[in-house]
């Protein structure tokens, strides 16, 4: 049979677009690291306190690439305690688990007719899924990027607090809305990745390849649960050499990812040091990550220590969860009866 063109209808209720709506998620695949903050947490602790907020761990994002689940509950914990820890306010941001909302995997349901599979295998995060992991190549992993316009799109949400790893999928959500939008009708606004207008932000690796990351080279990745020593031992064995030779030289990209760190935790003066240091060629890069190391325990020992006592406390986390799941599911069950209605799904 030939495909008909749906006649474009106006979906009572769906607009004008809600506006204000942030949404994000964290997966619960491990520690949460500087990348996590820096890219994610921090701009979730400055939105809360201006825009309606649904913040989420991704615990269903998590099976495509974890499929053994002995240690799922306690990684969801970590991540629940860890972001309460940085800053997080359950009580102004509605903070949930993903598995918990099961409008989420409607919604998925749907939106994966709108997906092609030519595109979802362009995607270069899963591409280098592949790479990494040959012999679990599945069918959710194709689709994450599915999952995660589905997490977004299920509050209405047009702003996205994430890092630079996220922009394919954020214009692949963007996709998704305007192809349900043309085929159904305007139900959904078009989500943006957030940055309070400065440029996505990208935390580099220790060694001078790629970014920081859950499950890639723990040695060059700094954590939030890491102790004092260990901070002092990483950023000791981030690589340098043996300094520039010329005036103003060109920063190599793992010098520059050394400037970039102490940008994130150290004063301006102390950078501005290190800089004029680097530009007159008198840079001792020694010195220099020994600051850094002090100015990165200063960040991340108050955040290790509250998060400690927070995940002793099972019964508040899972307060926290009942509570951020019943805002979530409300919600959702707006969104998804809109969806329902300009899908044609509503028979009685
Ligand atoms: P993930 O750890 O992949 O679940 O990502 C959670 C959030 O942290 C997303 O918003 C990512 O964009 C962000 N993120 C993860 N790693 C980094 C990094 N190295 N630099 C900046 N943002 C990151």
């Amino acid at each position: 049979m030939p495909e008909q063109e749906q006649t474009q209808r106006v979906i009572p209720g769906a607009k004008p677009f809600p506006e204000n709506i942030v949404m994000s998620g964290i997966r619960p695949t491990g520690f949460l690291h500087l990348g996590n903050y820096f890219g994610a947490i921090r701009n979730y602790i400055r939105m809360q306190e201006n825009f309606t907020c649904y913040f989420m761990v991704a615990d269903l994002h998590s099976l495509t690439t974890h499929p053994d689940t002995s240690a799922l509950k306690s990684g969801v914990m970590r991540v629940l305690a860890e972001n309460i820890a940085c800053g997080l306010d359950p009580e102004k941001a509605a903070f949930y688990c993903q598995s918990h909302v099961p409008e989420t995997s409607e919604l998925y349901l749907y939106l994966n007719m709108l997906a092609y599979k030519g595109e979802l295998e362009k995607t270069v995060t899963f591409k280098d899924k592949v790479r990494q992991h040959p012999e679990n190549v599945n069918a959710g992993l194709l689709t994450y990027p599915v999952l995660q316009a589905a997490d977004i799109i299920l509050h209405r949400a047009s702003y996205v607090p994430v890092g630079k790893d996220q922009e394919q999928h954020l214009e692949m959500a963007r996709n998704y809305v305007n192809r349900f939008n043309h085929r159904y009708g305007d139900v959904f606004p078009e989500p943006q990745a957030f940055n309070f207008n400065e440029e996505l932000v990208k935390v580099p690796s220790l060694d001078g390849t790629g970014k920081m990351s859950k499950s890639e080279n723990n040695m060059a990745t700094l954590y939030l649960a890491d102790d004092d020593d260990l901070i002092r031992k990483k950023l000791m064995k981030a690589k340098t050499d043996n300094g520039p030779t010329t005036e103003f030289a060109e920063k190599p990209d793992y010098i520059e990812n050394i400037f970039q760190l102490m940008k994130l935790v150290s004063s301006e003066d102390v950078l501005k040091k290190f800089d004029e240091d680097y530009n007159s060629c008198r840079i001792r890069y020694g010195d220099m990550k020994k600051q850094l190391a002090e100015d990165m325990i200063r960040f991340i020992s108050p955040i290790r220590q509250k998060a400690a006592d927070i995940l002793a406390d099972e019964t508040y986390l899972k307060n926290v969860m009942m509570t951020g799941a019943e805002k979530a599911r409300e919600s959702a069950s707006k969104t998804m009866e809109l969806v329902r209605t300009a899908m044609g799904l509503k028979y009685f």
